[in-house]
């Protein structure tokens, strides 16, 4: 049979004309014969421009002007990522062909023997979405389009209102609504006390040492009251979420999230550690508080369970603390079979190449639920060009190929690891502190 014949069965099967035929094979035989981009450098960017320390990787390939970003934030310990990158997974791939996401992943995933580590997990992250964003810059096309498009126009987002005291709370949570904010996190401190996610009073508490402070039931009365609070002078209509972030005792948790119940949270975030994973069948048994829970995962070991056994409404993965996109795809998938919804980790400690990530795996995941947001300052903008924008609670991704992200290099010099940071987060190197009870005892931040 020649050519010809098998260009017009082609045709006739497809329904296009024999030269429309033509040319899809001519492009398809192009394709192919196109050379894989191969991997000719792995960079790190450190940059600092909103104060938290942002590791970037940059994956250049022998091709002109191919190349690509992708977050590995670890904050907490940010300057131990770079020489992860450097010294271990950058001679790994230096020739290595830039086309092969899955098969690159599972190849340093396993390259360590002992994995499922932050460090690692944010390195790998940093190379796995850099080859998304060079997919996606080959392509002509934004990355939610190579996971499949959209499902849905924008992002909704929720923002943090925080303050020292309920009326504070309630203001910012009011401002936000005014922006067309839909769902606001809640957080409000303790006299005298470190609360997560609030603001401190000059109030001071006796104990026996001089770190910050930090009782559970104190918190946990505040937290159940700001939530009475917030039902009568925001409405029923506001989705309003809080997170516990690990720091009381898994039955104190239980108790909380029974007593919230009432005021219909969106969610309740990490009420109990990743340690304390199975006090959420008793949880569960308790309540239809709806569950988020997954900012310190690391491992599948940790969240499989929870998503296979229907434990939680909400997976919160920082996605780049599970090695990227590559896996939280696949984790979207699973949940989507067991009704649980995504709410990846979106705070300030995200580049926006992270959050650019996060958006693309909502607008192309059926079970999107929530999206932490965020509103990028003038030096984050300065540094990172094309940085997702909000408006009205929603996110929207930038139309440009790949993340539509390009880093100012000179810009994020500017900013080195350190700019901002005074006092003890100096002195710990971009890291936290300690948070104690009165008699001492370590809490879990
Ligand atoms: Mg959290």
């Amino acid at each position: 049979m020649n050519r010809r014949t098998l260009l017009s069965m082609a045709a006739a099967a497809a329904a296009i004309s024999p030269r429309e035929a033509a040319a899809q094979e001519r492009a398809a035989r192009a394709t192919r014969a196109m050379p894989s981009p191969k991997i000719k450098d792995v960079q790190v960017i450190q940059t600092a421009p909103a104060g938290l320390r942002l590791p970037v990787v940059k994956i250049l390939t022998d091709q002109d002007g191919l190349y690509g970003y992708g977050c590995a934030c670890y904050t907490q310990r940010a300057d131990l990522v770079v020489p992860a990158v450097e010294r271990y997974i950058r001679p790994l791939l230096i020739g290595k062909p830039a086309d092969r996401i899955d098969d690159t992943w599972q190849m340093l995933y396993n390259s360590s023997y002992w994995r499922n580590g932050p460090v690692l997990n944010n390195a790998i992250s940093g190379v796995d979405e850099a080859l998304w964003d060079i997919k996606g810059r080959m392509a002509g096309m934004p990355v939610y389009q190579l996971l499949g498009g959209k499902c849905r126009e924008a992002v909704d987002c929720y923002a943090h209102s925080s303050g020292a005291d309920f009326p504070q709370v309630m203001e910012s949570a009011k401002g936000y609504m005014a922006k067309g904010y839909r769902h606001i996190r809640i957080q409000v401190g303790v006299p005298g006390m470190a609360g997560y996610g609030a603001g401190r009073s000059d109030v001071k508490v006796q104990a026996l040492h001089s770190a910050p402070v930090f009782e559970p039931e104190a918190y946990l009365s505040r937290a159940l009251k700001l939530f009475e609070i917030a039902r009568k002078e925001l409405g029923d209509e506001v989705e309003l979420l809080h997170d516990i972030h690990e720091r009381v005792s898994p039955v104190q948790a239980m108790r909380f999230c029974k007593d919230v119940e009432k005021y219909r949270p969106f969610f309740i975030e990490d009420p109990v550690s990743p340690e304390d994973i199975t006090w959420f069948r008793h949880i569960r048994a308790q309540c239809t508080t709806p569950l988020a829970m997954g900012e310190l995962f690391n491992s599948p070991h940790e969240w499989v369970p929870l998503i296979h056994e229907r434990l939680i409404d909400y997976i919160r993965i920082h996605v780049s603390q599970a090695g990227g996109v590559t896996p939280c795809r696949k984790v979207a998938a699973m949940a989507e079979l067991m009704g649980v919804k995504t709410a990846w980790h979106g705070p300030g400690d995200v580049s926006p190449v992270g959050h650019a990530a996060n958006i693309a795996l909502d607008l192309a995941c059926y079970n999107f639920g929530i999206q932490e947001g965020r509103v990028f300052t003038e030096r984050e903008q300065e540094v990172f060009h094309g940085c997702p924008k909000t408006e009205n609670g929603y996110f929207y991704a930038n139309e440009a190929p790949g993340w539509g992200i390009e880093v100012d290099e000179k810009a994020a010099a500017k900013y080195p690891f350190g700019s901002f940071e005074q006092g003890e987060r100096k002195r710990l190197n971009g890291g936290w502190g300690e948070v104690r009870r009165r008699d001492g005892t370590i809490i879990k931040q």
